[in-house]
C-alpha cells in the first residue's frame, strides 16, 4: 500500500516550462481536466496517445493514494474546421456529408470512442460532459465576460477582445507567443469577421438560417465557441482553480491559451496549476491527423487492413510501444517498430508467467527487489517517466530468467512480493493486459500439438481408433480441431 507522502512527484508544467513539485490544492484531492475528444469521425492512435498518457497519470495519481476527480469532455460542438472561428462546425460537416443528423454523428462516434478506450483498457473518467450539455453555462460565461467588457457582441456574434485583455494580462503566456507576432502574423478576413482585431476569439457565433445546431442566446440563435465550453465544464465540476490541465500539444494554441484568457477574465486565475501536454504521435515523421489521413485507427491495428502494418497487434502491445517513449517526447510509429515493442512486452509477461508458475524456491533472493522497486516508483515520481520504469522491468525480466533456468535464487517470500509489484506495474499502472497469448506460450502450445498429433497418427497406424477418436474428441472439447488429411494431421484453435 503505498502513501502519497512517500512519493515526492514531479510534474512538467507547462506554463512554466520546468518541472515542479507537486502539491495538490486540498491535501490527498486532484482535480484534473483533460480535453476529450471532437467526436466527428473515429479516434486515431494519435488521438490514444494522448489519452493513455493521461490514462497512466490518472492511475498512478490513484495508485500512490489520491482521490483523482477525472473530467474529461466530448466535444460535440462548436469545434470549427481549421482549429478558427470561421468555416464549418466539423460535427455539422460531417453529417451534412453521412446524410445524418448532427447528433447521429455525435451518439456513432462517442459510442466508438468509449469502444476503443475499453478495448486499450483505458480507465473511464469520473465525469464526461458534453459541450451540447452545457449550453447554459456557457452562456453565463459569456454573460460575465460581456458584463467585464473584455467581450464584445457584433452582429449576433460575441467576441473576446484578446488586445484589450492583453492590456492588464499576458495572452501567451502557455505558448509563449507574444501578441505582436500574432498581430503580424495573423492575415486579415477580407470582410468576413466582424471582429475588432483578427485575433479576437469566438465565444458565440450567430448560426446560418441553415444550420442545424444552435441555440437560443441573449445575443441570437447560435453555439458556443470551442474554447468556451472547457473552461464552462472544468468550472462546474472543478471549481474556478484546480490542479491539473491536460491535452494533446496542438492544444496548447489557440485552444489552452484561449482557456486561460477567459478563466483569467472571468475568475483572475489560470484556470489550473499544474498545465500538461502530451506530444505527438507521428507517423512517417507526420503529425497522426484525422483531416489530412495520415492515421491509423484502432480497428486497424487489430484486423491489419493498414497498409503502414505487415500483422495485426494486439491493444496492449500498441500502448507498451507508446509507453517506452516519455509522454512529452515526439514518437514515430512504425511496423518494425511495433514488431520490436511487441517482442519487450511478450517477454515481460513471459516472466511474470514464469513467477506465477515457480515453485523451485530457494531460502535467499540474489535480487534487492526493494532497491528495484524504489527505482521503479523515483522513475514515475519523475514526470510518470515510464520508459525508464519500463528498463527497470527488463532488468527484473533478466533475473527472472535466470531463476527460471536455475543460475539465480529466490525464495518464496521474495517471489511473492515480487509478482506483486511487477504486475502492480503492469498491469495497474501502465494499464497493461495479459489476455493475448505471448509468443513464447504459442511455441509453446504448437510444440506441445504436435507431440500429440504424433503420439495420435501412431495410435491410428496401430489401427487403435478408439484412441485417436479419443483424443480427437477431448481436444474438441477444447477448442482445439484436428483436420486429418491422407499424409498428415494440423490443428487449429476454434
Ligand atoms: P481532437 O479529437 O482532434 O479534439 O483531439 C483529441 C486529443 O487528441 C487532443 O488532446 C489532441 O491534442 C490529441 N491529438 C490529436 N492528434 C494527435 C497526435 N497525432 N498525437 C497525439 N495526440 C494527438
Ligand atoms: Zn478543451
Amino acid at each position: 500500500m503505498q502513501s502519497i507522502a512517500s512519493h515526492k512527484l514531479k510534474i512538467y508544467n507547462s506554463l512554466s516550462g520546468k518541472k515542479e513539485s507537486f502539491s495538490p490544492i486540498s491535501k490527498d484531492y486532484v482535480g484534473m481536466y483533460v480535453c476529450g475528444p471532437t467526436v466527428y469521425s473515429n479516434v486515431h492512435l494519435g488521438n490514444l496517445r494522448t489519452f493513455t498518457s493521461f490514462d497512466i497519470i490518472f492511475r498512478y495519481l490513484s495508485h500512490i493514494g489520491y482521490k483523482v476527480r477525472y473530467v474529461r469532455n466530448i466535444t460535440d460542438v462548436g469545434h470549427l474546421e481549421n482549429d478558427e472561428d470561421h468555416g464549418e462546425d466539423r460535427i455539422s460537416k460531417k453529417a451534412r456529408i453521412e446524410n445524418l443528423e448532427p447528433m447521429e454523428v455525435v451518439q456513432k462516434y462517442t459510442y466508438d470512442f468509449h469502444g476503443t478506450t475499453r478495448k486499450f483498457n483505458l480507465l473511464p473518467p469520473s465525469i464526461e460532459p458534453t459541450a451540447t450539455g452545457h449550453i447554459i453555462e456557457q452562456i453565463k460565461l459569456i454573460e460575465k465576460l460581456i458584463k467585464k467588457d473584455i467581450a464584445y457582441e457584433v452582429n449576433g456574434s460575441v467576441y473576446f477582445d484578446v488586445i484589450k485583455y492583453n492590456k492588464l494580462n499576458d495572452y501567451g503566456i502557455l505558448s509563449k507567443r507574444k501578441i505582436e507576432d500574432l498581430i503580424h502574423n495573423t492575415r486579415a478576413l477580407d470582410g468576413q469577421s466582424d471582429k475588432k482585431n483578427p485575433q479576437d476569439f469566438a465565444l458565440w457565433k450567430k448560426a446560418e438560417p441553415k444550420h442545424i445546431m444552435k441555440w437560443e442566446s441573449p445575443w441570437s440563435d447560435g453555439f458556443p465557441g470551442w474554447h468556451l465550453e472547457c473552461t464552462a465544464m472544468s468550472n462546474k465540476y472543478l471549481g474556478e482553480k484546480f490542479d491539473i490541465h491536460g491535452g494533446g500539444m496542438d492544444l496548447k494554441f489557440p485552444h489552452h491559451e484561449c482557456e486561460i484568457a477567459q478563466s483569467n477574465a472571468c475568475f483572475g486565475t489560470n484556470a489550473s496549476n499544474y498545465w500538461m501536454h502530451a506530444n505527438m504521435l507521428t507517423l512517417n515523421g507526420q503529425k497522426m491527423s484525422k483531416s489530412t489521413g495520415n492515421n491509423i485507427l484502432p480497428e486497424e491495428i487489430f484486423s491489419s487492413v493498414s497498409p503502414f502494418l505487415s500483422k495485426t497487434f494486439s491493444g496492449s502491445s500498441v500502448k507498451f510501444f507508446m509507453l517506452q517513449a516519455h509522454y512529452r517526447s515526439v514518437l514515430d510509429l512504425s511496423n518494425d517498430a511495433l514488431v520490436a515493442s511487441e517482442k519487450g512486452f511478450n517477454k515481460i509477461i513471459d516472466a511474470i508467467n514464469i513467477l506465477e508458475c515457480h515453485k523451485n524456491f530457494s531460502k535467499q533472493t540474489d535480487f534487492d527487489i526493494k532497491k528495484w522497486a524504489n527505482s521503479c516508483y523515483t522513475a514515475l515520481d519523475d514526470d510518470f517517466n515510464t520508459p525508464i520504469l519500463i528498463a527497470n522491468i527488463f532488468e527484473v525480466v533478466k533475473f527472472i530468467n535466470k531463476v527460471n533456468i536455475g543460475k539465480a535464487e529466490l525464495s518464496k517470500e521474495g517471489c511473492t512480493e515480487l509478482s506483486q509489484l511487477i504486475n502492480s506495474f503492469v498491469f495497474d499502472i501502465m494499464g497493461l493486459q495479459k489476455n493475448e497469448i505471448s509468443l513464447n506460450q504459442n511455441e509453446k502450445l504448437d510444440k506441445v500439438m504436435n507431440i500429440i498429433l504424433e503420439l495420435r497418427n501412431d495410435a491410428r497406424a496401430n489401427k487403435d481408433y478408439s484412441l485417436s477418436d479419443k483424443i480427437r474428441d477431448l481436444l474438441k472439447e477444447n477448442g482445439i480441431s484436428i483436420n486429418d488429411n491422407d499424409k498428415d494431421s494440423s490443428y487449429t484453435i476454434d
